[in-house]
């Protein structure tokens, strides 16, 4: 490794930006806070403009010799960056802890899952297809590199939005520039070093800002493609910045996933899986679990069991191997879930916490609401916060009706014991991933992406590297 990240006495200088393959500081630097704390614990590299050009036009220049060099090696390229990564996933799961405040156990699970995706995406191949060969032609479809790619993520799980990314942009011959979200740059910088001594330079570049380069970076002339996370109104701006150059896009966006439980379930068996999956890292999942249709002739014991579950949650440092639940991420989702709480209180009744906790950091009481109406805030709105509502529903038409009645499309849940009908309603689910008695069990060779406004095109598997691709018709005569 070039620097040190453990070092601690420079710590600007310890998270540094990757450049042209070089370990660069930043033009500024960057505070970043712990979230169990509210309080700065690292400080990084925070790039200027200029810096983000020449991230930019080092990715340009590098992009001729990586797309010549056979996929053969840059799969090696990857596997090589696999192991290395493998010897440090606990330092990555601690830092992670920290930058984000998620639990220990949850740090550990992204990164083994970051491992497992970046080994699953070194596997694949990219092979010329023979569309058609007659005595006169020979018709051959050929998935090219596009160039630069851009890749922005969110800050909810940093590293596996990253190698939702990098590998499959890397393995199709393409180099890249990569910008986490200012509150969690640290994993992905200290990834970027890792890697830095495993490219050649220009390959992969990383930088950091303060939400003032995102925008320049998908609209930059040199940027094939820009693959990002986050929400949805982010999402637009950044279809609408690409529209220029006409730039490929894939957007993994927000969420309103709807829970449908049928009559027929055990509630103690299922309202434990449902808790969980709404508060999975503090509700800040894209996927996770956001409105719950429960039958009328289940609602009260529903209601009750979540309630009961959730006041017995354990929330605290995500460090302290006891906690559950940690806090939200940063100061303004901390905010904005106060404001849900308020909306809970107005428009619902509020039957398991409801406050946000009396301590140093952004902890809100994981919390469940009841007789709420569709129209509020809590329930039309992705609330990314560990705040539940639970929706009564007479008839089952009507329960998928409002399930549907969102402009998300990203996940959902269908809970029963007859799994035939369980199935029928999952059918009717407009999502783009819809489980039935399970939840977010992502194969990582199966597609994953979003129906209506939570996103375009999809990540993961051999479509997931695909995307990273131009798809050339080369039709020879004879
Ligand atoms: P955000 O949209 O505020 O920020 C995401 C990223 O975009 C950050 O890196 C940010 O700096 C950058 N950015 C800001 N302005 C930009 C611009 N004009 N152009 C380009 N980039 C810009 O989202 P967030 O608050 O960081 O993340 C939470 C959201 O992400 C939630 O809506 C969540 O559902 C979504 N998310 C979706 C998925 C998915 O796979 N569908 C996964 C995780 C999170």
């Amino acid at each position: 490794m070039n620097a040190n990240p453990k070092v601690v006495g420079d710590v600007a200088q310890a998270f540094k930006l990757v450049i042209d393959g070089k370990l660069v500081a930043g033009a500024q630097s960057l505070d970043v806070v712990n979230p169990a704390t509210g309080k700065t614990f690292m400080t990084c590299a925070r790039a200027s403009q200029a810096q983000m050009e020449q991230a930019i036009a080092a990715a340009k220049a590098a992009f001729p010799g990586w797309a010549k060099t056979p996929i053969a090696e840059r799969s090696t390229a990857l596997t090589k960056i696999a192991d290395v990564f493998a010897t440090r996933l606990d330092e990555f799961a601690r830092l992670s802890t920290q930058e984000s405040g998620k639990p220990l156990a949850l740090a550990v699970r992204e990164m083994k899952g970051a491992l497992a995706s970046l080994r699953a995406f070194a596997q694949l191949d990219i092979q010329d297809r023979v569309l058609k060969e007659t005595e006169s032609a020979r018709i051959v479809q050929k998935q090219a590199p596009l160039g630069v790619i851009a890749a922005i993520t969110a800050w909810n799980y940093p590293m596996t939005l990253l190698v939702n990314k990098m590998p499959p942009a890397l393995l199709a011959g393409n180099t890249i520039v990569i910008k986490p979200a200012p509150t969690t740059p640290l994993t992905t910088l200290l990834f970027g070093a890792l890697c830095n001594d495993l490219l050649p330079p220009g390959v992969m570049n990383v930088i950091v800002d303060q939400n003032d380069l995102g925008g320049l970076l998908a609209q930059h002339a040199d940027i094939a493609k820009v693959a990002f996370t986050g929400s949805t109104a982010t999402g637009k701006k950044v279809m609408a910045s690409a529209a220029t150059g006409v730039k490929r896009v894939t957007l993994e966006l927000g969420g309103n996933d709807p829970a449908i439980v049928l009559d027929d379930v055990d509630i103690k068996t299922i309202a434990p899986k449902i808790l969980a999956g709404a508060l999975v890292n503090a509700g800040q999942v894209c996927l996770a679990i956001k409105r719950v249709f429960v039958h009328e002739s289940q609602y009260e014991a529903m209601c009750d069991e979540l309630a009961e579950l959730a006041k017995q949650v354990v929330v605290g440092d995500g460090l302290d191997h006891h906690t559950q639940m940690g806090p939200l991420q940063n100061k303004m989702q901390f905010e904005k879930a106060q404001e849900y709480l308020d909306d809970a209180r107005k428009h619902g009744k509020v039957i398991a916490g409801g406050k946000a906790m009396q301590r140093d950091g952004y902890f809100i009481e994981p919390t469940v609401v009841r007789d709420i109406a569709d129209s509020a805030r809590l329930v039309r709105e992705e609330q990314f916060a560990p705040i539940v509502p639970v929706l009564k529903y007479t008839d089952l038409a009507d329960a998928i009706r409002r399930a549907n009645d969102t402009d998300y499309g990203l996940g959902a849940t269908v809970w029963g014991a007859d799994l035939k009908r369980a199935s029928d309603v999952a059918m009717q689910l407009e999502a783009g991933t819809v489980w039935v008695n399970k939840h977010l069990d992502l194969p990582l060779e199966v597609p994953f992406g979003g129906a209506k406004q939570s996103g375009l095109g999809v990540e993961k598997g051999q479509a997931g590297l695909e995307e990273f691709t131009q798809t050339r018709i080369i039709n020879i005569g004879k």
